[in-house]
């Protein structure tokens, strides 16, 4: 595929270890110590004498915590990120897998479209585990690499001179502290105060574009007894054509011989919010597995959230930024959490800073080249996951022909294969675009859907 952007987000997502370099920063400072901070942080400690993550929660042992309030929910580590953690943590998905995720391999998964079993798409295999087990694993080798400290405390501004950062200004036990910084990378999540900072030093607002998702999750962990070759993961997605209440389903097999089952539905719609709800719909409305992870008992509750929008700072369009400056993960963008892209996006962007610090960039002026690497890497992830609204009229036709191949994804592996690539952030939309796709499309097209699995039904 010749697109420009194609083969820029393929230079990012190299798995390639890169060439080891002098450092050309003194003390760089991330703010956040979730998933992409923890990346930045990785990266950056390639190129700072110092790494310094400050996170407002202490560290806790692979448990929910509340600065990351999602974290109860079930996710998705897609394939391309995934990668990308490997290439910066190498061997972290055989440690994860040693600690106690969940191998789900091609064979080991099935995904559904309105009650009717796909193809099979992409070979690649996955693994399942809570977030906070994502988390926890990523944090301890990050805080094994000898020049990486953190401080537990709560940002609360920064400093600047005439044309860059110079220092983090945190509180920490009732203090207040002034952390020096060469280079600062915002990894505060979807409500980072960033931008009110930058406004308040007489620098540009990053553009905020939203999209409504108004989407609700509910998840619950139940209890597993492991057999062999079973199926360990199980998406079941349901269009609005199909009709109900459902945005869909997903059940994972995870740490500690626990399910985790979720159901989204949209707007008004909650479905799966009380473990009867959820136990019930689980036999009645999707394909048997989801009966069978039910059956043993409920761990714990139900638990519920909302997310009101898919949202993006545009930092590549802002004019007058400071130097030694940039944001990543959900801080930059966060997207609508059915499509499983944010933790992807988060590594993706810390390779992103990689290429950019790699580039012997000029520290004296704003970050542009790093903003332009992850506009391809957001560019991406929305277009697949928020649809045409806010994108150019190229975005538009990449995101009609997503629709268009989602339905032909049920009945041709290439074409399945290829969209899973896409949606697995491994390959970019574009390819979704190639001749040889849209010609299997068409014929794809006259072949016959075959009927839905029982016990799924019309809603
Ligand atoms: C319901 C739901 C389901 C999701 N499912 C998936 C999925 O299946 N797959 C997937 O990849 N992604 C999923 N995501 C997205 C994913 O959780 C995030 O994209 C990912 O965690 C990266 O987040 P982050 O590190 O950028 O921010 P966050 O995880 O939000 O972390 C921000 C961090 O900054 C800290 N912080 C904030 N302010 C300050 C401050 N002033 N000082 C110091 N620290 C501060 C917070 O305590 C927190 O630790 C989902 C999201 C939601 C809401």
């Amino acid at each position: 595929m010749g697109s420009t952007r194609a083969r820029t987000f393929a230079r990012i997502s190299s798995v390639e270890q890169p060439p080891s370099k002098p450092k050309q920063l003194d003390t760089a400072v991330v703010l956040g110590g979730s998933v992409a901070g923890l990346m930045a942080a990785r990266v950056l400690a390639d190129h700072a004498h110092s790494v310094v993550v400050i996170e407002r929660d202490e560290a806790s042992d692979d448990a929910p915590r509340r600065g990351v309030p999602h974290g109860t929910q079930l996710h998705t580590l897609l394939p391309g990120g995934r990668r990308q953690i490997d290439r910066w943590f190498p061997r972290f998905t055989e440690e994860a897998l040693a600690a106690g995720a969940v191998w789900a391999s091609a064979e080991q998964r099935s995904t559904y479209i309105d009650g009717v079993r796909k193809v099979r798409g992409s070979d690649a295999d996955i693994i399942t585990a809570t977030r906070p087990f994502i988390e926890g694993q990523l944090r301890r080798r990050l805080l094994a690499v000898p020049n990486v400290k953190t401080i537990t405390g709560r940002a609360t501004g920064l400093t600047f001179d005439d044309s860059a950062v110079t220092a983090v200004r945190y509180e920490s036990g009732g203090t207040a502290g002034v952390e020096p910084a060469s280079f600062v990378v915002d990894a505060m999540g979807r409500s980072s105060r960033l931008s009110d900072w930058l406004e308040a030093g007489g620098w540009d607002r990053p553009p905020m574009i939203r999209q409504v998702t108004g989407i609700n999750y509910a998840t619950a962990l139940f209890c597993r007894t492991p057999e062999p070759a079973e199926r360990t993961a199980s998406f079941a997605l349901c269009s609005t054509e199909f009709g109900g209440d459902l945005a869909g389903a997903v059940f994972f097999a995870v740490e500690n011989d626990r399910w985790m089952v979720m159901m989204g539905g949209y707007g008004d719609l909650r479905p799966g919010r009380t473990a009867e709800d959820m136990i019930r719909r689980c036999r009645a409305d999707f394909p048997a597995d989801f009966g069978r992870v039910v059956a043993n008992g409920i761990i714990g509750e139900v638990l519920t959230y909302r997310q009101a929008d898919s949202r993006r700072r545009e930092f590549a369009a802002a004019a007058n930024l400071p130097a030694r400056l940039v944001a990543v993960g959900d801080a930059v963008a966060s997207f609508n959490p059915i499509y499983g892209q944010g933790m992807s996006s988060a590594a993706l962007h810390a390779s992103c800073l990689s290429m950019f610090l790699r580039s012997d960039p000029a520290l004296y002026a704003p970050a542009q080249h790093f903003f332009d690497l992850q506009r391809v890497v957001v560019d991406a992830a929305w277009s697949v996951s928020a649809g045409p609204a806010t994108a150019g009229r190229r975005d538009r036709v990449t995101s009609w022909l997503t629709r268009q191949i989602v339905d032909a994804t049920v009945v041709d592996t290439k074409v399945a294969r290829v969209f899973e690539d896409v949606t697995h952030m491994v390959r970019h939309p574009d390819h979704l675009a190639a001749p040889a796709v849209l010609r299997r499309l068409l014929s794809a097209q006259r072949r016959r859907r075959p009927a839905p699995t029982a016990p799924m039904r019309s809603l």
